[in-house]
């Protein structure tokens, strides 16, 4: 099928946000519809916030079989949605939306998961913890709730403005992990016993500002991993390279929330393979 055909096609399913024009999420979905030949087109839409819930109802009414939700509009259609996951629940935002026929819609969270499945392909044994979040936004939220859901016992929320560290740790409390939100400056003395490492704030995204950390201070196989995926390998992932860590960058979180949200709508759990991998790498390249 040529490209022009499938514009041609119907929507069946998009990303909502804005700015959306640079998601990454239609080059996989349209990857993998045609990997499955199902019909029909994932396209990327452009939803200012004042005019979410209408455009909600619109793309319901059209029969989309639901939505990717993006910045800036995770948290407000967590409180839109009429019934939501538990992952949703405990990171307070959607980010995947699944209409129901009968009116209404399911919010569901695969950030989480998405993250948990970026690191099942390494070796370190990382799920024994300790682990160390740097961050507390929204992002951190769903690295922290996958990590719980992923055994982890032991996480540190490090975050420059600790009470939203203490909010998230209070949130994700009776999940049967130990959560210890701490101040930025304790980061060097609390990281010598990791076993993993995860940057889940913006520090490092290209032009922004960088994320000063000395990796040689972590015990040897130790897994460092960064959900920063602009550019591709951060200074952090170089670094820890470098200082014989192993290291998960952050497309792979990217590429397992698309697949999970793939599967809620369609049934079918697309593949993670290496030709999707390297469209994306080279798209980042743009
Ligand atoms: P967010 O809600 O705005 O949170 C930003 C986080 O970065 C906060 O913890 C913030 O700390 C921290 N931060 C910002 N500037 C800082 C500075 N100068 N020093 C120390 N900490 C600083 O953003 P988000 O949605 O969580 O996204 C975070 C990053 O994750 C983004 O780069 C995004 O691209 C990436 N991401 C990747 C994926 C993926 O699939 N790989 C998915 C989602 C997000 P304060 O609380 O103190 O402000």
């Amino acid at each position: 099928m040529t490209d022009k055909n499938r514009t041609e096609q119907k929507i069946i399913a998009g990303v909502i946000g804005t700015p959306i024009k640079h998601s990454r999420s239609p080059l996989m979905h349209n990857h993998w519809l045609r990997a499955h030949g199902l019909k029909g087109t994932y396209a990327a839409i452009e939803v200012a916030p004042d005019e979410l819930e209408p455009r909600l109802a619109a793309l319901a009414a059209e029969g989309l079989r639901g939505v990717n939700v993006t910045i800036p509009h995770k948290e407000a259609v967590f409180a839109l949605a009429t019934e939501r996951d538990q992952a949703a629940q405990k990171i307070g935002a959607v980010n995947t939306v699944i209409f129901r026929k009968s009116g209404g819609f399911l919010g569901i969270n695969t950030d989480a998961p998405g993250f948990a499945a970026s690191l099942q392909a390494a070796a370190a044994p990382w799920a024994g913890g300790p682990a160390m979040v740097l961050g507390a936004g929204g992002a951190a939220r769903g690295v922290v709730y996958g990590l719980i859901e992923a055994g982890v016992r032991e996480i540190r929320i490090v975050n420059r403005t600790l009470e939203r560290a203490e909010a998230l740790a209070r949130d994700m409390g009776g999940l049967g992990a130990s959560l210890i939100p701490l101040p930025w400056d304790k980061i060097s003395e609390q990281m010598i016993d990791l076993a993993l490492l995860v940057n889940a704030t913006s520090l490092g995204l290209a032009g922004g500002r960088p994320l000063d950390l000395d990796v040689t201070l972590l015990a040897p196989g130790a897994l460092v991993t960064d959900i920063v995926y602009a550019p591709l390998e951060t200074d952090l992932l170089r670094a820890a390279k470098r200082a014989g860590h192993e290291t998960v960058d952050g497309l792979g979180m990217l590429i397992h929330q698309a697949r999970f949200a793939f599967e809620a709508w369609f049934g079918i759990l697309p593949e993670a393979n290496a030709g999707l991998r390297a469209a994306l790498e080279k798209d980042l390249q743009k």
